[in-house]
């Protein structure tokens, strides 16, 4: 049996800027269940970073509910919903977001420094494991500046994972990508989903959308189409070929066409 890692009902962004409001989200219904890999599609501006922002418990709905991993959101006080945040959720964002001059370990680490918890002991170790995961083991204290941007992803990404979350929330992950990065970066994410961890990405590129098992598109604040990928094209096996320098109908051969 599938169980919910979240279910929203009837949720409504409106924001107020003066006279005028904005209707980001006009009556959004989900429900995401426990290892999917999810791709949130739709144009700039049609409300995919407002919903991944509700959806993360950063951003709270004018109407709606919201469960997230069985705990109801909508109501709860803002240090519960960070309390919440830190213990469920991982974000890896378009710009990566890491601080700089400070080394790919200590990025990682950080989270767990200010986690509130106690859950974590061996900080280091931790982070050591989950730079590791990502395959960075060798760049542990390499600065920003000194990685690329699809190594400065993965390192976000490790970062994210750090707390054991059990929900990833990643905004257009690849938007500072070139094409065989953002195929490097997706097949991360599918790996780590195929590891159990379940994956919302924001994109508005339909090459990286076909990568996940389930799309949704959304248009001017609402689902406008719901559908299963009936064999989501795996991004190892575009790698290999892409490397192997076959004939292949690559993604990025399209976009670099386009
Ligand atoms: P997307 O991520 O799909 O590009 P957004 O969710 O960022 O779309 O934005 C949806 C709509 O809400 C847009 O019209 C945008 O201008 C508006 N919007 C987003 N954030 C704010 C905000 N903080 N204040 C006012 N309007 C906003
Ligand atoms: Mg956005």
């Amino acid at each position: 049996m599938s169980t919910p890692v979240i279910e929203i009902s009837g949720v409504k962004k409106i924001y107020r800027m003066g006279e005028t409001e904005v209707f980001a989200l006009r009556g959004v219904d989900l429900t995401v269940n426990a290892g999917e890999l999810l791709a949130v599609m739709g144009s700039s501006g049609s409300g995919k970073s407002t919903l991944m922002n509700i959806l993360g418990c950063l951003d709270i709905p004018t109407a709606g509910s919201y469960v997230l991993d069985g705990t109801r959101v909508d109501g709860m006080s803002r240090n519960d919903l960070a309390d919440l945040r830190n213990r469920k959720l991982g974000f890896v964002f378009q710009g990566f977001n890491l601080l700089p001059r400070t080394s790919a370990v200590e990025n990682v680490e950080l989270p767990l420094l200010y986690d509130r918890t106690g859950r974590f002991t061996d900080t280091r170790a931790l982070a050591v494991a989950a730079l590791e995961r990502v395959g960075l083991g060798a760049r542990l204290d390499h600065q920003p500046s000194e990685l690329s941007g699809g190594q400065q992803q993965r390192v976000a990404i490790a970062r994210a994972l750090v707390t054991q979350p059990t929900l990833l929330l990643a905004d257009e992950p690849t938007g500072n990508l070139d094409s065989k990065t953002s195929i490097e970066v997706m097949a991360l994410f599918q790996a780590l989903n195929a590891q159990g961890i379940t994956v919302i990405i924001v994109t508005h590129e339909p090459d990286i959308a076909q990568y996940a098992h389930r799309v949704i598109d959304v248009r001017d604040g609402r689902i406008m189409r719901d559908h299963a990928v009936a064999a989501p094209r795996s991004a190892a096996d575009d790698l290999q070929a892409l490397d192997a320098g076959a004939d292949v109908p690559a993604p990025d051969a399209t976009r670099e066409a386009a």
